[in-house]
């Protein structure tokens, strides 16, 4: 057994018995890790604060191979994000990126570009000035630079069937990308969907974007984002609880808007 320390992201807390929980955390320098906290479900436990879903820590633990749950001797928070968590979109989005990045991520692994990213994007997202549908392009932003950190960001100039060089994007496949009109495919994106997309790809500071409007950005919210979490749901065969609750969130949104609407009239 020895002792080690590494900062995190607290991913899911599960409570194991009276007293204890298990926390998830995505490591930068050893991927997935699980970790029993001792004592932190007794009142006034010092680590409580600190132990809270999207929280960036350091945390000392005591390590052994051959055990799946580690023991967290000792956290130290680093960040809590306050004012994402003051906003329901933002953290719902904050979490679809963690929850991707998570789920992408091995035990034992290390990742430390993706972990890095999770820190830009929470840093970015968090920022009191972007607004809700700017933090929409921000997450896609940040997500399709996750996929590329795993190697597995769509591929968008040649057809990924046949490897012909493709001038007019139109056809895709979640398995990687463009497809030519010959091959077969399992959507169709029409050409501000492909500009979006290639916008991702090619743009360096997500915080300078060319035309900032609400035509613009409400791409992102209503097409870009939904392609992006289908060809992340299609690679990890699971889907993302994240994405689930952003929908819902929007939908209720809509009926809240719905409401009101009547009401005026
Ligand atoms: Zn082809």
């Amino acid at each position: 057994m020895s002792a080690n320390q590494t900062e995190a992201f607290i991913v899911h807390l599960y409570d194991y018995s009276e007293t204890s929980r298990i926390i998830q955390f995505l490591t930068a320098h050893r991927g997935k890790m699980s970790c029993i906290a001792k004592g932190v479900r007794r009142k006034n436990n010092p680590w409580s604060f600190s132990l809270d879903r999207l929280n960036r820590v350091e945390i000392f633990y005591t390590w052994k191979s051959t055990r799946e749950v580690q023991t967290l001797t000792e956290v130290n928070l680093i960040d809590s994000y306050p004012e994402l968590k003051r906003d329901i979109k933002k953290q719902v989005l904050a979490s679809l990126i963690l929850e991707t990045a998570f789920s992408m991520t091995e035990t034992e692994q290390k990742v430390l570009k993706t972990y890095t990213q999770v820190c830009k994007a929470f840093e970015h997202i968090s920022n009191s000035t972007i607004t809700g549908e700017h933090a929409v392009f921000l997450t896609c932003w940040h997500l399709w630079q996750i996929l590329i950190h795993n190697g597995i960001e769509p591929q968008l100039h040649i057809c990924v069937r046949c490897g012909k060089p493709i001038k007019e994007v139109l056809h895709f496949s979640l398995q990687g990308g463009v497809v030519c009109d010959n091959c077969k495919s399992d959507k169709t994106l029409n050409s501000e969907e492909v500009r979006g997309l290639q916008l991702l790809q090619y743009l360096e500071d997500p915080l300078n974007i060319p035309y900032e409007n609400k035509a613009f950005l409400s791409l992102f919210e209503k097409k870009i984002l939904p392609f992006i979490c289908s060809f992340i749901t299609f690679h990890l065969r699971h889907p993302l609880k994240s994405y689930n609750v952003f929908q819902e969130l929007n939908h209720d949104h809509i009926s809240i808007q719905g409401v009101n609407h009547e009401k005026q009239n």
